[in-house]
């Protein structure tokens, strides 16, 4: 049956290429006259655009000074290049280094160099490329396929899986540096090794006679040859993106590991559904915004309005249903991505970086298609908060999960395994200047305020443009035009989204107009004429569309593009304590000397140390304002407290403290409130990551089955076989002759399974551990509580001991403890 579905697809592509035009509308048909509502701007290159800033000017030196180098370092020393060096060789498994993937962090790398070349040349920079490329060039086979992975550990099975194994995603990553590197320096060293490797691909996969069916498991390959077709103006890279982009859907994955259609489900890798017929976001974040970016792409030079359609609507369900106020999206750890509409949890938010720069790139392609700002205010919401987080003010260090919320443990790394963020930030940075302004025959569009210049030519002329403003930190923006000649032109700018407060000031004799969120005035424009806004930037107080029950009663807090957070250490009381009642009031301040210099947020929020014990309790009193300590001094519960809000995406730069984004409204009660005595036990494992939550094992929340990530997951990941431990301690002692706990299981998805063994311990008085005297074995069962009965024990401490599997770790959904009765 499978058979029949692929067989039918794949011809009606190829009948359909044959005629000349492609399955899903068409490369080369007419204009489709719904197609009016497009204005199809370009992008002023980044190479025209100043960057002056005191804002992104000094993040920018930091990314070619700090963090490019220490990317072409971390790449160097994770074996990115010796495997490359390797491939040159022949097959050599026994010294591959990393996943199968390194060659595209590497290219990431190189083009992240190749954009500052463009605008900081220094010859040692070009120098150290050449010298990679030629490690390239050796690398690259007679028939121009390059990947170190397959050709260095697996020749034999090139293109048998590409579903995981990132063939073509590692092409499409080089295909952008050796476009980057060519437009930086006019060399073809990198661009002929490229273009090598993507004629021979476009010969393995077509519509046509002799070539095979596919798509990558891991979407980049497609925009990535909409910019070498660009770069060389070669159709045939066009030709193979379109088909890349129209085939998605058709489950060919099944096909390719043989799994019966009716169990299939291909939301993961964005083949559940034909691609026009897709509707809603699923799936891997980043994979599916690099695959609509791509569509986007294909759709705009090839006018498919189904597409493109398909892309629109699928815009609508991340942006109004699945964004984080941060501007990133993919909310869950267990598929890197989607789970359901407004599902936005805020400690265990995955918010990969690489999804905030796929979100950039997107929101950046829309824009310039439809020449809408909504597109330029998420391109914004993103690029301030969610994308800035990801890297460290000395730009050395970054993060791969960017939660909304953590308890102080949560820090960015030097380096990763999977190293694909650190790079993506750098060649994002490294092109900012790419995402400032646009343009068509007649008009100049300003779609972000960053201080410096902008020079192109419009109708032949030459047009520039002085920017003046402390944009983020201030609304206002001044426009000065700074041409020889005269010339006449639409003068665009964008009015963000967030701002409530307006006003302007045009040469006189302009007639301002508005559409799609922007101002403008056609005229003739001379140098000195100016044009003026002003945003206000009072402090807003957000809230979250109700159906996000994980910001129900919660505030956030922005100013301008900005999002806030709170970070203990800038606190007078316990953070966990502090709410912001709706009428709070907070006044910036511009604080030079903190975090690389940046508008804090000042003001009386209220605090309430609300911490009461619920465990069979439906009822109680509120406790009193004051109480007496321990010492017996008098101590206040509740009141006001002055707080301090920074930029979230500044966070994690200083010690390590607890943050939140969105805080309560009222007060809130330490939800002690489990079934059993667990709720007022302190948690303590053997060993902790900086994904291991411990709140998880005893915070009441009880699974439906083992394999249901609960976001606050307490495991001992990485840690894997040998012997490690859970324990719960009492200020005094409990009672207790039974137990019960529900293990976590993620079999396919991570390395996480049950025990080989465990058991129960109490601490005797003397501090010792002794073992519980269980009536039965104990059970490693998945789906189901396992509870354990033993001889009643009074003790200050219980703990959990398990065996791990060898290749795996153990993970607790909960682990309930009840008193004797
Ligand atoms: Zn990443």
């Amino acid at each position: 049956m499978k058979n029949k579905f692929f067989r039918k697809s794949y011809q009606i592509g190829l009948v359909a290429l044959i005629c000349g035009m492609a399955l899903e509308g068409s490369v080369w048909a007419e204009d489709s006259g719904s197609l009016n509502k497009e204005l199809r701007l370009q992008a002023v290159p980044f190479t025209q655009v100043e960057i002056t800033s005191s804002f992104w000017g000094p993040k920018r030196d930091t990314n070619r000074l700090s963090s490019i180098a220490a990317n072409l370092e971390n790449l160097e020393k994770a074996g990115n290049i010796s495997n490359l060096k390797l491939a040159a060789k022949g097959k050599d498994p026994e010294h591959y280094k990393g996943p199968l993937f390194m060659d595209s962090d590497l290219y990431k790398g190189m083009e992240a160099a190749a954009y500052t070349l463009a605008t900081d040349y220094t010859p040692e920079l070009d120098a150290e490329l050449d010298r990679i490329i030629d490690v390239i060039a050796h690398a690259q086979g007679e028939d121009g396929y390059i990947n170190s992975y397959f050709t260095v550990v697996h020749p034999e099975r090139r293109w048998t899986n590409l579903r995981d194994a990132h063939e073509l995603y590692c092409a499409g990553h080089m295909f952008e540096a050796a476009v980057a590197h060519y437009q930086a320096t006019g060399k073809k060293n990198f661009l002929n090794i490229a273009t090598k490797f993507a004629d021979y691909i476009d010969s393995v996969f077509g519509d046509e006679p002799g070539k095979r069916a596919g798509y990558p498991g891991h979407p980049e390959i497609e925009l990535a040859l909409m910019k070498l077709w660009q770069a060389t103006g070669n159709d045939r890279y066009l030709k193979l993106a379109n088909f890349f982009v129209i085939h998605r859907g058709e489950k060919f994955y099944a096909k390719e590991h043989n799994i019966p259609l009716d169990k299939y489900t291909g939301d993961y890798h964005q083949d559940m559904y034909p691609i026009c017929d897709t509707k809603t976001i699923m799936g891997h974040a980043v994979r599916a915004a690099y695959l609509l970016s791509g569509c986007t792409d294909v759709g705009r030079e090839t006018h498919n309005e189904d597409l493109l359609r398909m892309v629109r609507r699928v815009w609508n369900n991340t942006v109004y249903k699945n964004l984080y106020i941060t501007g990133g999206i993919g909310p869950s750890a267990h598929n890197e991505g989607f789970t359901e509409d407004y599902d936005l949890p805020n400690a265990s938010a995955y918010q990969e970086t690489c999804a905030s720069v796929a979100m950039i790139l997107l929101n950046h392609r829309l824009g310039l298609l439809y020449g809408d700002t909504k597109y330029e205010d998420v391109l914004e919401q993103t690029l301030y908060n969610g994308f800035l987080a990801g890297v460290n003010l000395k730009g050395d260090r970054f993060f791969y999960v960017n939660p909304l919320a953590s308890a102080g443990n949560h820090h960015r790394s030097e380096w990763f395994g999977c190293a694909c963020c650190p790079p993506n930030v750098a060649r994002l940075m490294a092109s900012l200047g790419e995402y400032l302004y646009a343009e068509n025959e007649d008009s100049l569009f300003v779609n972000q305020f960053v201080a410096g210049s902008v020079t192109t030519k419009i109708g032949g002329k030459d047009v520039k443009v002085k920017v003046d403003t402390r944009y983020p930190w201030d609304g206002t923006v001044r426009f000065t035009m700074d041409m020889s000649e005269p010339v006449e032109f639409g003068f665009y700018v964008r009015q963000p989204g967030w701002a409530t407060q307006v006003t302007h000031s045009w040469p006189s004799s302009a007639k301002v107009q508005s559409d799609k969120g922007y101002e403008f005035a056609r005229r003739v424009w001379k140098k000195g004429d100016s044009v003026i806004y002003h945003f206000g930037m009072e402090p807003q107080m957000i809230l979250a569309n109700p159906n996000v029950k994980a910001d129900a009663g919660m505030v956030a807090i922005k100013r301008g593009p900005i999002v806030y957070c709170l970070e203990g250490i800038d606190q007078k009381t316990e953070l966990k304590n502090i709410y912001l009642p709706p009428e709070t009031k907070l006044k910036p301040q511009f604080e030079k000397d903190l975090l690389g210099g940046v508008m804090v947020l000042q003001g009386d929020a209220q605090f309430a140390d609300m911490k009461v014990n619920w465990t069979r309790t439906l009822y109680q009193p509120l406790p009193a304002e004051t109480q007496k300590n321990a010492s017996g001094e008098k101590v206040t519960l509740r009141g006001k407290t002055p707080i301090k809000a920074i930029p979230y995406y500044a966070w994690d730069n200083r010690e390590a403290c607890p943050m939140q984004v969105w805080l309560p409204m009222a007060p809130q009660m330490e939800a002690i409130a489990t079934e059993g005595l667990e709720g007022s036990a302190k948690v303590e494992l053997s060993h902790t990551s900086y994904n291991c939550y411990i709140v998880g094992i005893n915070d009441g929340k009880a699974p439906k089955k083992s394999n249901q990530h609960p976001g606050e997951l307490t495991h001992f990941w990485p840690r894997k076989g040998g012997e490690e431990w859970v324990s719960y301690s009492w200020d005094t002692p409990i009672e207790t002759d039974e137990v019960r706990l529900y293990w976590f299981d993620d079999t396919g998805v991570g390395e996480i399974r049950p025990p080989v063994s465990w058991s129960l311990e109490y601490q005797k008085d003397n501090g010792e551990w002794a073992p519980v005297e269980a009536s039965k074995p104990y059970s490693v069962e998945l789906d189901k509580w396992i509870d354990v009965s033993f001889k009643p024990v009074k003790t200050k401490a219980l703990r959990v001991k398990v065996q791990q599997q060898e290749k795996f770790a153990v993970g607790i959904h909960e682990w309930q403890v009840f008193p004797l009765e």
